[in-house]
């Protein structure tokens, strides 16, 4: 395997394998973008192209004891830090100043058996202060044959010191193409688990994130659709019974409300894409198109845009802690007086 095997990140990949063709490789580089698409699985082919013993300079083998060693995370050249939680119960977890530390005391010496040293900080901006002021003194002095790789979601929460000695390799949600590519791939070698549907319904659903694609649980999406829907159809004050039997049976299933609403927001999201661009836009439930259509057809845009952001208002009080009943029935009204 090599670079290959990294699908719809042409522009990062390029950014790479030009530096490792060119020589021209930095000290430091700061992969970002979205979760899920493909950032890690960049830094470790990184990391193989800079020690393999067979292929390069500008991609790897895979298959030498040296690109082995690393795919297994047992080469004593190749660090991998992310962040650890404080104790098994704890609810965050953070780049801890002791990791960073440990990171610099094993990059002090020559590689053992590398031509380069690479070290990869996965969530780097989770580093508290602390850490990442330590970790400035090594990006401020480079070790030699060393090349460290910072990952964020969020770069934004980094120290800006840490941002500006870190060439930005941004990487972009990935096209629907890829995503089913890197789905059919993933189902090897059982290619049968997901139906052709299945397939294609996670490939739309997925946002362009390969974890979403393949964590979803469609049988639970599948029922908390169909009970939206039948609440879009039918939510006005005149049928105020619908409304509250919603509430009450939501209000009653707290675990799984956070799902329902997120559900909600995707198909009030497609609502609008089709009343605004049609239907040929990217829609995510396009496998109930001819449900969405009449909905789209009856409500318009200020309506569907006052629901979307009750119900993204609800999801934020929610996770705050609000009362649920009290909050699913304020959003209901809402969605009535917006109808
Ligand atoms: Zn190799």
């Amino acid at each position: 395997m090599s670079f290959q095997r990294i699908l719809g990140q042409d522009q990062p990949k390029r950014i790479i394998q030009n530096a490792l063709e060119n020589n021209s490789v930095s000290h430091a580089y700061l992969f970002y973008g979205p979760e899920s698409i493909g950032k890690k699985l960049t830094a470790v082919e990184f990391a193989k192209a800079l020690n393999c013993e067979v292929s390069g300079p500008k991609d790897n083998c895979g298959n030498c004891p040296s690109c082995r060693k690393i795919d297994h995370a047992i080469h004593p050249d190749f660090f991998f830090l992310e962040p650890e939680k404080s104790s098994p119960a704890g609810r965050n977890a953070f780049i801890k100043v002791e990791q960073i530390r440990e990171l610099q005391n094993k990059l002090a010496y020559l590689p053992y058996e590398a031509k380069t040293k690479v070290a990869v900080i996965d969530g780097a901006e989770t580093m508290n202060p602390q850490a990442a002021n330590t970790l400035l003194k090594t990006l401020e002095e480079p070790p030699s044959s060393t090349i460290l790789i910072l990952i964020a979601s969020n770069p934004y929460q980094l120290l800006p010191t840490i941002v500006s000695r870190c060439q930005g390799v941004k990487f972009h949600l990935l096209a629907s193409e890829a995503v089913r590519q890197i789905l059919q791939q993933s189902l090897q070698p059982e290619p049968e688990e997901f139906s052709e549907k299945e397939l294609n319904l996670r490939t739309l659903r997925s946002m362009g994130r390969i974890s979403r694609a393949l964590e979803e649980d469609i049988e639970a999406t599948d029922i908390y659709r169909e009970d939206i829907l039948k609440l879009l159809e039918q939510a006005s004050f005149r049928r105020m019974d619908v409304v509250f039997k919603w509430t009450r049976q939501w209000a009653r299933r707290s675990d799984q409300i956070q799902p329902v609403l997120d559900e909600l927001l995707n198909l009030l999201r497609d609502l609008a894409v089709i009343k605004s661009q049609g239907e040929n836009a990217e829609i995510l439930n396009r496998d109930i198109l001819h449900r969405l259509h009449p909905l789209a057809e009856q409500k318009s845009a200020r309506t569907l845009f006052a629901m979307f952001d009750s119900a993204l208002k609800t999801k934020s009080a929610l996770a705050a802690n609000a009362n649920l009943q009290l909050s699913l029935d304020h959003m209901l009204i809402q969605f009535c007086e917006a109808a």
